[in-house]
């Protein structure tokens, strides 16, 4: 026996019975964020690493380690997306969409970072997100984060909390950046290393750390809310009175960076304390500096992007999926030259009736063992067709559920019949 090659670690094989969740997922947010006006836009999965260098940046942890790249034999060095932002972005300039427009953008599909795999957290994950151009102010932002809370009631899905908080312009944070490294710099022996590595390169990140030793400490830190411009201050108070105006609960987490150079004024995360570490299920903000920054015209923009993994297992804990439909009917053939004719009556049956589930027995075997899979399909009703069936030009319809009552028609009447009982 040869080995068996089995699966790459930290990525997985999603099968027949995880799809109810998945689509209710995908299906469902397709629905809604079309229903709101956004048009989907499909990008590679691959791109040139230079892409997400710039966007992301040099010392996020996604570029600094997380990335699959390779030489490709042409000669250049591609990545796999980690995230979806950037390749819309690029596909936004490069096919005009961004210039004088406004833009209303969703999207869905896996992207892979190489991280420690754990519960929720693989190298190939998915994510649906949605993203917004040539809108300055804070109403795309409340609609994003609307649209987002309305997907959570969709699904039925409960305990998770929006958090928010304003990064202010570019000139405000970085004056702010100022006072947080001479802050830290005082506090310099309470600094894990990689809070030390980040204190040049990024200290805004260090706000987001999550040891525990550090908590005390960080706590104190000046606040960015403390320092803001009276824009930036401007922008954020209308759009809590918006959310305050709809209705819409949400807490001011001053520790919310999302350490990215390109988000400014609002970011916010969809929180829950239902996944262990792994608590949030989608994230996002303003980025108006990114589009220039990956060589278009200046842009305003706003999007976000949910974990379809993390959803999925919400659902499960929340017991909240929902089954697909079922099979209708399991068409059993048995019997010599029975599968000609029970092909033509399956075809005749899916021409007239569209929507119809109906799966058609093939591969032979005794009627026996085809009526347990008849069963097991979860079928409503089988239709038996046997030599003398086709002789005679009839066949049987047999009740799997309420009763096991069987009824011998004319194959002429097969459609309104069948037609009747699946209506009723
Ligand atoms: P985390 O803090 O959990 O690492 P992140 O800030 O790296 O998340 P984003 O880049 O903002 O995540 O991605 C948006 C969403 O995508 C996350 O909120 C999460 O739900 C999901 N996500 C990110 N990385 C993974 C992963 N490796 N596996 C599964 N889902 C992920
Ligand atoms: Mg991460």
């Amino acid at each position: 026996m040869v080995d068996q090659i089995k699966v790459i670690r930290g990525m997985r094989d999603l099968l027949p019975a995880d799809m109810d969740a998945w689509y209710q997922l995908e299906d469902g947010w397709r629905q809604l964020a079309e229903s709101y006006g956004y048009q989907q836009i499909r990008t590679p999965i691959m791109e040139k690493t230079a892409l997400f260098k710039r966007s992301i940046g040099d010392v996020t942890d996604i570029v600094e380690k997380e990335m699959y790249s390779f030489d490709d034999k042409g000669g250049d060095n591609l990545s796999l997306r980690p995230e979806g932002t950037a390749s819309v972005v690029r596909a936004g300039i490069q096919n005009g969409l961004l210039v004088n427009q406004q833009q209303r953008l969703w999207y869905s599909g896996p992207m892979f970072r190489r991280e420690r795999p754990q519960k929720g957290r693989y190298r190939q994950f998915y994510q649906l997100g949605a993203e917004t151009f040539g809108m300055p102010g804070a109403d795309i932002e409340a609609e994003l984060i609307f649209m987002v809370s309305r997907f959570w009631k969709q699904l039925g899905l409960e305990n998770i909390e929006l958090q928010l908080n304003t990064l202010g312009t570019a000139e405000t944070r970085l004056k702010y950046k100022d006072l947080l490294v001479a802050y830290f710099r005082d506090h310099m022996n309470e600094l894990d290393d990689d809070s030390l590595r980040r204190l040049d390169t990024n200290p805004l990140r260090i706000l987001d750390s999550k040891n525990s030793k550090m908590q005390n400490m960080i706590e104190a830190a000046p606040k960015l809310k403390d320092n803001l411009d009276q824009q930036s201050a401007d922008h954020f108070a209308q759009l809590l009175e918006m959310l305050d105006f709809n209705g819409q609960a949400y807490s001011i987490n001053p520790r919310l960076v999302r350490g990215l150079d390109y988000y400014s004024h609002t970011v916010f995360e969809f929180v829950t304390n239902s996944l262990g570490a792994q608590g949030t299920v989608c994230a996002g903000g303003r980025y108006d500096s990114l589009v220039e920054q990956l060589g278009g015209k200046p842009t305003y923009a706003a999007g976000f992007a949910m974990g379809i993994d993390r959803l999925v297992l919400m659902l499960q804990d929340q017991q909240k999926i929902k089954a697909q439909k079922q099979v209708d009917i399991y068409f059993v053939m048995s019997g010599a030259n029975t599968a000609k004719q029970g092909q033509k009556l399956a075809e005749m049956l899916r021409n007239e009736l569209p929507g119809l589930y109906l799966v058609a027995h093939s591969g032979g075997g005794s009627f026996k063992s085809q009526m347990k899979k008849a069963d097991k399909s979860g079928a409503s009703l089988a239709l038996i067709l046997g030599e003398s069936e086709v002789e005679n030009s009839t066949i049987n319809i047999k009740f799997l559920r309420n009763d096991s009552q069987q009824l011998e028609i004319d194959q002429s009447e097969l459609v309104s019949q069948i037609k009747t009982l699946l209506i009723n």
